[in-house]
């Protein structure tokens, strides 16, 4: 852990898990706004594709679908043309008819006709037909002949047969004759529509339906404007089918039904996309508009004949100008910058139905994949940190920050190097350092404590060096006892020494006596051989620790005796000389004989006022004093 810390405090940034972490920000950042930015052109495209495939789809079902009726209306107009063609054409049926027409009218005193009273209501004629729902009424400007009533009679038949039969279904269904015959079922429940009030009470001239309808020499179908029908609440519009004209360009018969067009106006309203809105216009050169919720008020108060032109309604231009040579029933899409508009002509009728959909409406959801893109990002971007923290951190700066202290201990002294906690199972090249590195961590461990055991043999060849040394520059060649440079040491520590503890302190000067001529007689080699034998004989007697016995020169020996008196000193130093005569030297030249020994003994309590050097002009007046007596002797000085 507290590794972890370590690393993590360091140099803000320079971490490698920090920097693997910003590399990781940046990249995915980089990524999601990448994908983000294509994920937002693709979605609008693929958006807008949608939405253009179920308008085209959507619209066309709605195309065929509101033809229906018409197409069904148109029929039954043929049908009824067709009917009264084969009757009218046999010359048996005209008699009959213009019986019926004698029965079914009543003649008024201005020769105009009307229905006989209670037709309508359903009372029964002689024979027992009944025509309820059935009114008519014929102008009195041109006294009919027996053609006009055959005519009239069979149209007034038929409409019935027509009309009736649909009850429920279609609106009014009539059958005009040119010459102002106008028999009509009424599906309204509106009693005697055509009730008796003057010759000139309708105008048929006037309706679009009658002007219209006989005025050209074809026979297709005509659709007049839309109309609001007052007495029924409700936009109609009258679909009106003419004959086959003769040969003079006359109709006889025009087959008409009004429709109601609340219907398909609710429907249209509820287009099947959500949020788009439908409008119908007609394809003539202004664009006269059926249905438009938007302009609904200006429609209804022009009396149908507001359009795209006397509104100047811009945006439907384009759609005019596609509908102009359609296909009924093929949708088109038109794009009006603000909407996807797919418009098309209803077939059987002269109107376009377009459906709009605003572009706006996209906008929230393609909004919408852009912030799912975007949260993926983040939650990829969460992960990612997650697995890099995890993975550099633990399979790789923990198991570095371990390698780094195992070389600290590496270059570090002493101590053994321990490689217990390094990653060497990982299976990673950061596992593959580690395996060397404890390779040579053991290959540096063992160096080393060749290294440590060599300078250990070596340091103790150098120590029993230095003790050889030490002791050959303290000890005199000759006769292997402590030379004068030892003496002077041994005698001002031991002199310091005595200073503190203020016990006395001995010394005694030794001299062999008559030494000179026994090199005379003897030769300097014998000489130097004689020495060691004194030398040697001395050392017997000296054996407490802090006794000090030198050569002090020549043929001359010292002892330093601290703690001693100068009684046990001279005890000491007659069993010196006493010992001497008794090893029994040959000495031809003295007059003892023998090589013999003179001792001078001073002894004196150290202090500040006396000094070492004293000591040993005592000792050495005392030696002489012990020549002076005839050598082989002891002199006591006490100082
Ligand atoms: P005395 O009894 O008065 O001490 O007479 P001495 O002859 O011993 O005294 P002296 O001082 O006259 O002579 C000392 C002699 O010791 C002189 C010298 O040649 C000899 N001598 C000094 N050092 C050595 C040495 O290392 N080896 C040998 N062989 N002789 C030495
Ligand atoms: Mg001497
Ligand atoms: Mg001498």
């Amino acid at each position: 852990m507290s590794s972890q810390l370590e690393l993590f405090s360091r140099n803000p940034g320079s971490s490698l898990v920090t920097r693997a972490l910003y590399l990781a920000v940046l990249r995915i950042g980089l990524v999601a706004l990448c994908a983000g930015a294509v994920s937002y052109f693709v979605n609008r495209s693929s958006i807008e594709n949608a939405v253009r495939q179920q308008l085209m789809l959507s619209t066309e079902q709605k195309l065929q679908r509101e033809s229906l009726p018409f197409k069904e209306i148109k029929e039954l107009e043929r049908n009824f043309i067709a009917e009264f063609d084969s009757i009218y054409a046999r010359t048996d049926q005209k008699q009959g008819l213009v019986k019926d027409f004698d029965r079914f009218f009543y003649r008024h005193e201005d020769g105009s006709y009307t229905q006989r009273p209670g037709l309508f209501e359903g009372q029964a004629l002689a024979d027992g037909q009944q025509f309820q729902d059935m009114s008519a009424t014929y102008a009195p400007e041109i006294v009919p002949n027996d053609d006009i009533k055959a005519r009239f009679a069979l149209s007034f038949l038929l409409s019935y047969k027509y009309g009736s039969t649909n009850k429920g279904r279609l609106f009014n269904f009539y059958g005009v004759v040119p010459e102002k015959g106008f028999p009509i079922y009424q599906s309204a429940d509106i009693a005697k529509v055509f009730t008796y009030s003057g010759p000139d009470a309708l105008k048929l001239e006037t309706y679009e339906f009658y002007y219209r309808g006989f005025a050209n020499a074809t026979r297709s179908t005509l659709f007049t404007r839309i109309y609001f029908d007052f007495s029924n609440n409700a936009w109609m519009t009258t679909v009106a089918t003419p004959d086959k004209p003769d040969a003079s360009g006359k109709h006889r018969i025009l087959a008409c039904v009004d429709v109601l067009l609340d219907d398909l106006m609710r429907r249209t309203a509820k287009p099947a996309i959500q949020g788009a809105y439908s409008t119908i216009f007609q394809t003539d050169n202004d664009g006269t508009l059926i249905y438009d919720p938007e302009h609904a008020g200006e429609i209804k108060r022009s009396e149908g004949h507001a359009s795209v032109r006397s509104l100047k309604l811009a945006r439907f231009q384009p759609l005019l100008d596609a509908t102009r040579d359609a296909m009924p029933g093929k949708v088109q899409l038109v794009d009006t910058g603000e909407d996807i508009v797919a418009v098309g002509l209803i077939p059987e009728t002269p109107w376009a139905l377009a459906v709009h959909y605003p572009r706006a409406l996209m906008q929230p959801s393609i909004l919408q994949n852009l912030a799912i893109v975007i949260a993926l990002g983040l939650v990829t971007l969460l992960v990612e940190i997650f697995i890099i923290r995890s993975i550099l951190q633990n399979q790789v700066a923990i198991p570095l920050q371990r390698l780094m202290q195992a070389m600290k201990r590496i270059g570090g002294t002493g101590g053994k190097i321990d490689c217990s906690d390094l990653p060497m199972k990982a299976q990673d090249e950061i596992g593959d350092v580690a395996r060397e590195f404890a390779g040579m961590a053991d290959r540096v461990q063992d160096a080393r404590d060749r290294l440590e055991s060599k300078v250990m043999e070596r340091t103790a060849a150098l120590e029993q060096l230095n003790r050889r040394l030490m002791a050959i520059s303290e000890t005199d060649e000759l006769t292997n006892v402590a030379n004068r440079r030892r003496f002077d040491e041994v005698l001002s520590m031991e002199w310091r020494r005595g200073l503190r503890t203020g016990k006395p302190m001995a010394l005694m000067m030794i001299d062999v006596d008559w030494f000179k001529k026994y090199n005379d007689h003897y030769g300097h080699q014998a000489g130097d051989e004689c020495l060691k034998a004194v030398a040697a004989q001395l050392a017997q007697h000296v054996h407490r620790a802090g006794d000090l016995l030198a050569r002090y020169g020549g043929e001359e020996f010292s002892i330093v005796a601290p703690a001693t008196s100068l009684d046990a000193a001279r005890l000491w130093a007659e069993e010196l000389c006493a010992d001497m005569a008794v090893l029994d030297i040959p000495h031809i030249d003295s007059p003892l004989g023998k090589v013999t020994i003179s001792i001078g003994v001073a002894a004196i309590a150290p202090s500040h006022d006396r000094s070492p050097e004293q000591l040993l002009r005592e000792a050495d007046r005392a030696l002489y004093r012990a020549k002076e007596k005839g050598r082989n002797q002891v002199f006591a000085w006490l100082g």
